[in-house]
């Protein structure tokens, strides 16, 4: 009899670990939503919504032997799952890759691609009509929004404002060396100056905003510090959320204060022989990249493999040295790499301006990109 692996979240760590176990195991990726969203492109669709074609990509050309199954995991116990449309999933490894949550438009939102798409589109044009846009938080996502508004549309006003002193603050930028971290900041800061974008670091709105986001509508608003700023729309570019409540009451135990999934160096959970997690939602100290949860789900499907086959070892997830790169737009930003130090906006455009890697995910879905 063939072991069956359920892989609890469809994103892109799920993906791979998925598509990887499929000739060894009965692999079942369970996930709500009807296709992969490549979210790596979700702030270029927002200002060019041809880009919400191709960013959706469904999940049947995936696996060869295993299945996908449209559903919600409401809890994950040692043995198995349970499932929002009711009963149990037995299974006899799981991976847990259920990501993080983040407010639209970083992350998409809705189930439906084709739901997702129209809002995309709906948002794209009332950002066309808006004059003026406010987007609160300066990480990587308030600043790669910026980097896109002003590119698409040079001529409209973009504020940021971040409670933080400076732009990229937080954990974000944790492992970086110092120095290194603030010469990141001075690039961008320097593009975005360049491209008129205003900065408002150390304050934030002293009331909630009158309108929802992503409204076309014309508001102004106080600082603390004293500023006003008056925008036709705004976006809330902070308030990423582990998805970690999914944990049922065998395996509540490990996750942390932070609400990420505590992991053994070889990405089991703690006292767990067959449960894993990967991803967004673990602490491992590593970045909240793509690239990551890819790394870690070639670890997992290693182990998976080895437990099954007794071929090889069990092997242990090693932060590598953090990679990253922040676009502004399709011609601008910075990259970091190891191996090659800090790139400019060029090369950024070169590395990820391109195709924004659709066509590296489209091929995993049997697609032409
Ligand atoms: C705007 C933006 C741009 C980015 N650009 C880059 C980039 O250029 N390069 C890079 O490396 N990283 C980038 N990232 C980060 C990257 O998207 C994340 O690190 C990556 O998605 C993490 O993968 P994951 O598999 O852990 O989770 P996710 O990709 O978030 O997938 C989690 C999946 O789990 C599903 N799920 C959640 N709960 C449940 C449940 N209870 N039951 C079933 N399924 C569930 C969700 O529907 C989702 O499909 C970007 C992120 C954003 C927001």
């Amino acid at each position: 009899m063939t072991a069956t692996v359920a892989v609890v979240g469809g994103g892109y760590g799920g993906i791979t670990v998925a598509q990887a176990l499929d000739d060894v195991a009965d692999v079942v990726l369970i996930d709500p939503k009807d296709a992969f969203v490549h979210n790596v492109a979700a702030l270029r669709a927002i200002v060019d919504p041809s880009w919400a074609e191709q960013m959706f990509m469904p999940y049947s050309g995936l696996l060869k032997r295993g299945r996908v199954v449209e559903d919600w995991v409401v809890s994950v116990e040692a043995h198995g799952v349970w499932l929002s449309s009711g009963g149990f999933m037995q299974a006899d490894y799981i991976v847990i890759a259920t990501g993080t949550s983040y407010p639209f438009p970083a992350k998409v939102g809705s189930h439906h691609a084709e739901a997702a798409r129209r809002r995309i589109q709906a948002t794209s044009e009332a950002l066309y009509q808006a004059g003026h846009v406010l987007l609160l938080g300066a990480g990587p996502v308030g600043l790669e929004l910026a980097g896109e508004i002003s590119s698409a549309w040079p001529q409209k006003g973009v504020t940021v404002v971040d409670p933080a002193g400076e732009i990229l603050s937080g954990t974000f930028m944790a492992d970086f060396d110092p120095e290194l971290s603030q010469r990141m900041r001075d690039m961008l800061h320097q593009q975005l100056m360049e491209r008129g974008t205003r900065l408002l670091l150390g304050t934030a709105p002293d009331h909630s905003l009158p309108v929802p986001a992503g409204t076309l509508q014309t508001f102004t608003t106080t600082m603390r510090s004293g500023e006003t700023v008056t925008a036709d729309i705004w976006f809330r570019c902070h308030g990423r959320q582990p998805a970690s409540r999914v944990l049922g009451r065998s395996l509540s135990m490990v996750r942390r204060h932070d609400d990420l999934i505590e992991v053994m160096p070889d990405l089991r959970l703690r006292g767990q022989r067959r449960v894993f997690a990967i991803g967004d939602v673990t602490a491992t100290g590593a970045l909240d990249t793509a690239v990551v949860a890819i790394e870690q789900a070639g670890v997992v499907a290693d182990n998976i493999r080895f437990l099954l086959t007794g071929e090889g070892e069990l092997g242990t997830y090693r932060p590598a040295q953090p990679v990253l790169s922040i676009p502004l737009g399709p011609t601008g930003g910075v990259t970091y790499i190891p191996d090659a130090g800090i790139l400019d906006g060029d090369a950024t455009a070169e590395i990820k301006g391109g195709d924004l890697f659709v066509g590296r995910y489209a091929a995993m879905f049997g697609l032409s990109g």
